[in-house]
């Protein structure tokens, strides 16, 4: 998209707004008046019914009606509610989201792509257990003293808590497990006991498994006061070593040093699983197809909640901007996406964008994401496309698209941020 196409649009825009809002203006400014023309019930939905208003840049977000999109987070929030209270990558709740997306686009007159990738699914499936057996029992409380860390493998062993290289107290350089070495006189059969520090959790808790550990705890580091409490981390995607590994904090670590013959219980209950989960694409019939601008939205939440902030917001809206350009003619083809298995580290949109040809690639002029954009308190935040604020611009076609957002707010009168 280039700014001359943008003015062009913006004047055609300011036209039709001129035939249909200026006609009954007193003097008051322009922003005002364009205001007034986005105000809801200045128009009637009925405009945006036939392609004319929808097809401009200022008439398309007259179009979008915070209550159809409203409509949208209220149905996804109730596919939560039906599926254990999230919408999770490799879930219920996903799978349901999915079909509501399509159905509604499909609706609508939209040929609808749904596109499969492979996909790790991992997700608590109970709270864990940690347990000092002997010689004095001890429980430990989830969520307070301990956790999972995140693509541990299930599982409930028992053995004796064997340190592995720890170094306490303050401002210490833990490198506890990073190497095979540390292993060395690590007796197979027991629980390892590793400190954080120096190396990824998943290369500590593979060595150890390497060497014959059934589980492993790794407690924080204790070098610094922000690294005492609970750990929330990840083994990483990747990791193979197949047994489970809790986090807790560096205080309980710490305290079982030089405790020869303490035994320890170690439950993981959770899923791990090699699945697959969907994207789901789809885009304007008319428009250029060699000059797509493109859009999307992760549709996945977390496992811990239903996701209408993150990213039923940027979904919902998403699939409204769709409905409306159903009817609209744009200059260039618009393609929509929504991702799966973004929370699990960008994993849907990494897939799409590895299954296009560098042709196809080459077609895609523009991306807009949108992730997390209702809030009672929000700013409007646009990002540094040309690099002119922070010295950090976008890919080619950030900066016109920088230009564009600045515009429509400046239009409006509206305080707009630029940021990194
Ligand atoms: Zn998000």
């Amino acid at each position: 998209m280039n700014i001359s196409t943008v003015s062009r649009t913006l004047a055609i825009g300011s036209f039709l707004f001129a035939t249909t809002a200026l006609a009954s203006s007193g003097n008051r400014s322009t922003a005002d008046l364009y205001n007034a023309f986005w105000s809801p019930g200045h128009l009637s939905p009925f405009e945006c019914r036939f392609g004319i208003l929808n097809s401009t840049p200022l008439g398309l977000p007259r179009c979008m009606q915070a209550s159809n999109i409203q409509y949208h987070l209220d149905m996804l929030y109730g596919i939560a509610q039906a599926n254990d209270g999230n919408r999770a990558a490799g879930l219920s709740g996903y799978q349901a989201s999915v079909d509501y997306i399509k159905t509604t686009l499909e609706g609508a007159g939209y040929d609808v792509t749904i596109q499969p990738f492979p996909f790790n699914a991992f997700y608590p499936a109970g709270d864990g257990v940690l347990q000092v057996t002997a010689p004095t029992p001890t429980d430990y409380v989830w969520e307070e003293d301990f956790t999972y860390l995140s693509q541990t493998e299930p599982g409930d062993v028992s053995g004796t808590a064997v340190p592995v290289d720890v170094e306490l107290g303050p401002d210490n350089m833990s490198t506890s497990g990073c190497e095979a070495d540390d292993f060395t006189d690590f007796p197979a059969g027991s629980i390892a006991v590793i400190q954080r520090g120096t190396c990824a959790f998943g290369q500590k808790a593979t060595n150890a498994a390497n060497a014959g550990a059934l589980g492993v705890v790794i407690f924080n580091q204790g070098n610094t006061d922000d690294r005492k409490g609970l750990l929330n981390a990840t083994l990483g995607d990747d990791y193979a070593g197949g047994i489970p590994v809790l986090a807790t904090t560096y205080d309980i670590g710490a305290s079982w040093i030089d405790q020869p013959d303490l035994q320890l219980r170690v439950v993981a209950n959770v899923v791990r699983e090699q699945t697959e989960t969907f994207n789901v694409i789809t885009q304007t019939s008319r428009g250029k197809g060699n000059n797509v601008v493109m859009t999307g939205a992760h549709l996945d939440s977390v496992f811990e909640g239903a996701g209408i902030n993150d990213n039923g917001s940027g979904s919902a809206a998403l699939l409204e901007l769709a409905l409306q350009m159903k009817r609209a003619h744009p200059r260039n083809q618009v393609r929509f996406a929504w991702w799966g298995a973004e929370e699990a580290g960008l994993v849907g949109s990494t897939f799409y964008v590895n299954s296009l040809s560098q042709e196809e690639q080459d077609k895609i002029k523009v991306y807009l994401n949108y992730d997390m954009i209702g809030s009672p308190n929000f700013g409007n935040f646009i990002y540094d496309g040309d690099g002119s604020d922070f010295d950090l611009a976008g890919p080619p076609g950030s900066a016109a698209t920088e230009a564009l957002f600045e515009k429509y707010f400046n239009l409006r009168g509206i305080a707009s941020e630029v940021l990194r």
